[in-house]
């Protein structure tokens, strides 16, 4: 029987925490921590992601604010509103969404985000600090992964992933790494993909393609941790075969409802770990 990962206990459990010390944030300093989710241009992508932070702010009581900036401001001036976000001592987190335009210098702005409000860790300096174990959050997504695997598998050591982005699979590796798993990291060139996840223990996949990861990567024992949010006529998906691996691997998580949920409540916890360090 496969084991079907639900993080719902999870989730709820962090979201209890939240709501707890932003009221007790609300009654002394006599305002709720603050998020602002930058979005360069009209991507909608961008807008649904900032969407999502809006409602689940309402819910833990954090004030997330949609701040627009026009592309045609160009670099150095998008730049300097960055930096004066980050300035503002009522803002405590600051969330750059992607997509970025391609015209833009992503790694530059980013460095506009100070360390310590860099809620989704990805700073050159925060993401730095995670290969020298000694970050203070963690990006969302892996951090998400890293906590299902910890919490439902503890004694998985051998994992593989599939991605090799540093939203994803990079810092996942380290994060691993500096809890003794043995990590293969796989890409769109890695020869024998097969062969490589089916020997893992578990097998975590971030293509982008729906169905991309079926009964020949895996084995009965291994646990899949499917990362992928494909956009179909049928609704979200994710990169995992869900149909044909259910009832055939040891255990894999929905999508959606797996990882993609833990990720969201994660920024939030992120604000928190950050605004604590700041105090
Ligand atoms: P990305 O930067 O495009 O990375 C995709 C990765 O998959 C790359 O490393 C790519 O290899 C690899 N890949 C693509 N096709 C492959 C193939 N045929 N064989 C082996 N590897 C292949 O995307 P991303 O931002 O990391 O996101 C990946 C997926 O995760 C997307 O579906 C995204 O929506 C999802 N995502 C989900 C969450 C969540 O919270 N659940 C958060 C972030 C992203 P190369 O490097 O060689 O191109």
């Amino acid at each position: 029987m496969t084991k079907i990962i639900s993080v719902d206990e999870t989730v709820n459990g962090i979201r209890e925490d939240l709501k707890e010390w932003s009221s007790k944030f609300l009654s002394v300093h006599g305002r709720m921590p603050s998020l602002v989710s930058i979005i360069i241009g009209d991507s909608k992508e961008a807008d649904v992601y900032a969407q999502s932070k809006v409602r689940s702010g309402r819910r833990i009581g954090v004030e997330v604010t949609a701040r627009n900036i026009d592309p045609d401001l160009g670099q150095k001036k998008i730049e300097d509103e960055i930096r004066k976000l980050s300035d503002d001592s009522r803002i405590d987190g600051i969330i750059l969404e992607n997509p970025v335009p391609k015209e833009l210098n992503y790694i530059s702005l980013l460095s506009c985000i100070s360390p310590l409000k860099d809620v989704d860790c990805m700073t050159p300096y925060n993401q730095g600090l995670i290969s020298m174990k000694s970050q203070i959050v963690l990006p969302a997504t892996a951090a998400a992964v890293d906590q299902i695997l910890k919490e439902n598998f503890p004694e998985v050591r051998d994992v593989a992933i599939i991605n090799r982005s540093v939203v994803v699979g990079k810092p996942l590796s380290m994060i691993l790494l500096n809890r003794d798993c043995t990590v293969t990291v796989c890409h769109s060139k890695t020869r024998d993909l097969r062969k490589k996840c089916a020997s893992a223990e578990a097998v975590v996949v971030a293509v982008g393609h729906e169905n991309f990861l079926t009964r020949d990567y895996v084995t009965d024992n291994s646990v899949v941790i499917d990362v992928g949010i494909n956009s179909t006529q049928n609704g979200i998906k994710g990169d995992a075969d869900f149909d044909s691996l259910n009832g055939f691997v040891r255990a894999i998580t929905p999508v959606p409802g797996g990882v993609g949920k833990l990720t969201s409540i994660k920024i939030f916890q992120n604000l928190k770990l950050l605004m604590d360090r700041s105090a």
